[in-house]
């Protein structure tokens, strides 16, 4: 006889992580190819001196670095482990026992997790055909019950981002009361100038709440520091609802560092979005189908073949991220990396071409 667990949680798929094997090359978690920004390091492990000491709870300076780098006052940021857990703050604020929260899926598999461990309903609205989201559809779906949408853009996995006119029609049908949710956690890759970013609208919707990350573009995906930036009163909850101490001295120390590398970041950035076209194009030429990307990876709608690319890929020495019954991403590296992928992609078409 055990303790009795909320039966809930019976329904709660795990987060499943990418793969990580030694000796094989991991394009399976969307990290960046590139080790941590320049002095990031050092200044991190300086910080192991203090780990008897607790973190500063607010994360002070790395607020005011936020606030300055970002132009927003820094009563609109809260800060937490990764912008995962800054989103679990989020439903967490929002949402409880009957209530709703809309999202796109396939979308980020974070999204049914922290829902469903609020107690909430998820509703999950489908993509278009071309794998981006169908943001009149989120719209339709949001009732008197709906606390929360999320909305992904870029989408992981499928790497289209929602554009700036139709995010602001779709601002125009949401509730005042209903909290959206604009997930950036790609937005340094995104080079279509039709594309939204959030800042931009965030002044003028009092119920747009953006959330980004130091884990894609400025790599530090290991350290686990995210944020939000929402009106007060939201931003203040999300405060409330944080783990007490859950950013480190050495997180939050690296994250500031981090912001001082701007240009070292753009650059490497613009490194992967160099490799991103030329894998796209690579791939479209070999004869898939890949979706637009404006984030650090590509999408393979391989369907009912999902499980048996990602097996051929792993007997290559290559661990990309299966998603059965959809797809699987596969995340630009390095170009060493992106060439073995390629191999592999172009040996599985001539393959299929045979059969
Ligand atoms: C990677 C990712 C995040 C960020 O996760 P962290 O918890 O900050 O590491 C958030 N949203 C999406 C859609 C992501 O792909």
């Amino acid at each position: 006889m055990y303790p009795r667990i909320r039966p809930v949680l019976d329904d709660i798929p795990v987060y499943t992580p990418g793969k990580a094997l030694s000796g094989l090359v991991k394009l399976s978690s969307n990290e960046n190819p590139f080790p941590p920004l320049p002095g990031v390091l050092e200044r991190a492990t300086a910080a192991a001196t203090n780990l008897h000491r607790y973190p500063d709870l607010a994360a002070t300076e790395l607020t005011a670095e936020l606030a300055r780098h970002l132009s927003v006052p820094a009563e609109t940021l809260a800060v937490g482990t990764g912008s995962v857990g800054v989103l679990q703050q989020i439903v967490q604020s929002v949402a409880q026992l009957g209530d709703e929260v809309v999202y796109p899926w396939r979308s980020f598999e974070a999204y049914p997790i922290v829902t469903r461990i609020a107690g909430a309903t998820q509703v999950e609205v489908p993509l278009t055909p071309a794998a981006a989201l169908d943001l009149p559809a989120m719209a339709d779906a949001v009732t008197e019950r709906t606390k929360l949408v999320l909305v992904c853009s870029p989408n992981n996995p499928t790497g289209p981002a929602v554009r700036r006119a139709e995010f602001s029609d779709f601002l125009g049908r949401i509730p005042e009361d209903v909290l959206v949710v604009l997930d950036e956690a790609y937005v340094e890759f995104v080079r279509d100038p039709e594309v939204v970013n959030g800042l931009d609208l965030f002044a003028a919707h009092a119920n747009l709440c953006l959330l980004r990350t130091f884990s894609k573009a400025y790599g530090l995906a290991g350290l686990r520091v995210g944020y939000a930036i929402a009106h007060p009163p939201v931003a203040a909850a999300l405060r409330k609802c944080a783990v007490p101490f859950g950013v480190s001295t050495i997180a939050q120390l690296a994250a500031i560092e981090s912001l001082r590398c701007e240009d070292a970041m753009r650059a490497r950035v613009s490194a992967v979005v160099g490799e991103r076209t030329r894998v796209r194009s690579g791939l479209i030429e070999q004869g898939w189908q890949v979706p637009e990307t404006e984030a650090n990876f590509v999408w393979l709608p391989l369907a009912g073949r999902t499980g048996d690319f990602a097996a051929a890929c792993q007997r290559s020495g290559l661990l990309v991220r299966p998603y059965a019954p959809d797809g699987c991403r596969v995340t630009i590296g390095g170009p060493a990396e992106n060439d073995l992928f390629l191999r592999v992609a172009a040996e599985w078409r001539s393959s299929e071409v045979a059969a």
